[in-house]
């Protein structure tokens, strides 16, 4: 599984933060940034939650 981010959507709201802070974070640019790109399978409902979170759709999972 890989985070996959769309910067140019990103409005760095934190949305996915709140929900799952060990995988996002908000930079100082106001940007996510992502600490691992590429968790573990026994993650996926708790950054699934987070991706789903995203008011403005910045956030997909691929396999
Ligand atoms: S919830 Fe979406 S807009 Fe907000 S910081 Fe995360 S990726 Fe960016």
């Amino acid at each position: 599984m890989r985070i996959v981010v769309d910067r140019d959507k990103c409005e760095g709201l934190g949305m996915c933060e709140a929900m799952a802070h060990e995988f996002f974070e908000v930079g100082e640019d106001g940007f996510v940034e992502l600490l691992d790109e590429r968790p573990a399978e026994s993650h996926r409902q708790d950054i699934a939650a987070a991706v789903d979170a995203c008011p403005v759709l910045a956030l997909s999972l691929a396999d």
